[in-house]
């Protein structure tokens, strides 16, 4: 929602709080099958992308969202080859997790291929390992796709996908994720973002005993910065069928062949310490 031309202003109506960027054009603008695309220059945060008037990316902050989507759980996976991503259609989350040279394919499944051809012509940068052929993007349903997927033949799933509203909300389903726990193998692990730990915290239980009740015994949510979502503070859950999750490969971590512009070791032993009022909330 725009208060006046000169701004994009996205209202979080369960917080009675909003967020605004000063942007300087409307770039684009387009109804796919699934969503309202909206694409921004801003004044100070460069290209911004909006789907169903919900803010996605900005140039300027996106690499701790697609960071932290990604390296914590790679580290944490004892030998992620096969990787699945879910969403994730602006292809920064795929980047990051092509810098892992241990991953043998990738394979991106969303919904809406507009989102991709878009990020392609306005966020060349997130798209420039799209054609590593360890890449295979699909354009279709992550929830029907799972479900054919074969048993234990991914070792990491990273769902990127949008709020739990419109085609993203049986993402966030106890039969979704027990579709993952099929296809993940016995040290799998699946992330999915999970909003906002200070305003969203019924959503992360929910998402918490959902990922339990499809059978993964460990769960761990993880937190980050990120200025252009609500409240500006934003989660991940990990979940998986053994391992405990706050034990990573640290050595590797500290060692990582790859730049990050936020994630490394001590970041990693940041985002999965448990701060005091989530442990009252048993979150
Ligand atoms: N980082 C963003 C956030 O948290 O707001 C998410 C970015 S990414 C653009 C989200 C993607 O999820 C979109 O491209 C959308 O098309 C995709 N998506 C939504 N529902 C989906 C589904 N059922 N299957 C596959 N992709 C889906």
């Amino acid at each position: 929602m725009a208060l006046n031309n000169d701004w994009f202003t996205e209202i979080c109506a369960v917080s009675g709080s909003a967020f605004s960027l000063k942007v300087t054009e409307k770039l684009h603008q387009e109804q796919t099958p699934f969503q309202w695309i909206e694409i921004y220059e801003t004044e100070h945060f460069g290209t911004l992308m909006v789907i169903d008037g919900f803010i996605m990316l900005s140039d300027y902050d996106n690499f701790l969202y697609h960071e932290m989507m990604t390296h914590p759980v790679l580290f944490t996976h004892p030998d992620p080859e096969q990787v699945l991503i879910i969403g994730g259609g602006d292809c920064g989350a795929l980047r990051e997790v092509l810098k892992h040279r241990e991953v043998k394919q990738t394979i991106q499944v969303d919904i809406d291929e507009r989102v991709t051809r878009l990020s392609e012509r306005f966020f060349p940068a997130l798209c420039e390992a799209n054609s590593d052929p360890r890449a295979e993007l699909l354009f279709t349903d992550g929830i029907q796709w799972i479900r054919g997927a074969a048993p234990g033949s991914v070792d990491v799933i990273i769902v990127d996908s949008t709020d739990p509203v419109g085609p993203a909300e049986g993402l966030f389903s106890a039969a979704f994720y027990r579709d993952c726990f099929n296809a993940l193998g016995d040290d799998g692990i699946i992330v999915h973002q999970s909003e906002s730990p200070l305003i969203h915290q019924q959503l992360i239980r929910d998402m918490r005993n959902a990922m339990g009740s499809a059978g993964f015994s460990q769960q761990l949510t993880i937190n980050f910065p990120q200025p252009v979502y609500p409240s500006g503070w934003w989660s991940a859950t990990l979940a998986g069928k053994k391992e405990t999750l706050t034990h990573f490969r640290k050595q590797a971590s500290q060692s990582k062949s790859f730049p990050t512009r936020y994630y490394n070791h001590d970041i990693h032993l940041a985002a999965i310490a448990i701060p005091e009022f989530w442990k009252q909330l048993s979150v």
